[in-house]
């Protein structure tokens, strides 16, 4: 177990698509001074390079589909290697699978490492459609809107560098459907393992993120301010 913040620590974010996990897992790793790997961030630069590894996982992403354990696997475990992680991380949108559980235990276990804790972060169901379908954002600049809950001043403008925003091909709805389907099929079955092995924390991630962080820095050892 970890102790004092500093001293490392090795988390998992859960949760379906649009519970926040990516804000939650940015706001620990700059607590605690150690990386957020977003495998939806690693999956999306390698995308954007065009390599072979990205087409093949582009054209999985754009069916709302996920993406092959072995192959997602070969991903993160490059990452985790990189000597910035050495004393912990913070996953976010990895392992999806139990599949990709026993490789991140078997990666862990072979350098005598474990997992700190996992939180999975909660939001209903109809909260989670309503927060992704109506996220846009803007490609040259990187800005993030919703269309209901912080809009541009003009729509479909972006405030920043007035390029015209974007929605990711996977926040469509029916495709928001199908994520929320597979994350129910493949992810769920993770909470169990992860509570037997007495890791889990579960946190309600309704209300404004600061309020979400809030909880999990009082949930989880290491932390607290
Ligand atoms: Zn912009």
């Amino acid at each position: 177990m970890s102790g004092a913040v500093g001293a490392g620590i090795r988390l998992v974010l859960l949760g379906a698509p649009g519970v926040g996990k990516g804000t939650q897992a940015a706001a620990i790793a700059g607590r605690v001074g150690l990386p957020h790997i977003s495998t939806g961030d690693l999956l999306r630069t390698a995308i954007r390079e065009g390599a072979p590894l990205g087409r093949k996982v582009a054209a999985i992403v754009e069916r709302g589909e996920l993406v092959p354990d072995a192959l997602i696997g070969e991903v993160v475990e490059e990452r985790l290697s990189r000597k910035d992680a050495a004393r912990g991380f913070v996953l976010d949108g990895f392992p999806r699978t139990l599949g990709q559980a026993d490789l991140l235990d078997r990666y862990l276990s072979g350098r005598g490492q474990s997992l700190d804790r996992v939180i999975l972060i909660e939001v209903p169901e109809p909260v989670i459609i309503e927060r992704l379908a109506g996220r846009r954002f803007c490609d040259r600049c990187g800005a993030t809107y919703h269309a209901r809950y912080s809009p541009p001043k003009v729509e479909g403008i972006c405030d920043r560098c007035g390029a015209e925003l974007r929605q990711r091909p996977d926040d469509v709805e029916a495709v928001i459907a199908e994520r929320l389907k597979a994350y129910r099929d493949q992810t769920a079955p993770l909470v169990k393992r992860y509570r037997d092995a007495g890791l889990l924390v579960p946190i309600d991630g309704t209300g404004r993120p600061e309020e979400v962080f809030g909880r999990i820095a009082a949930g989880v050892p290491g932390l607290r301010a």
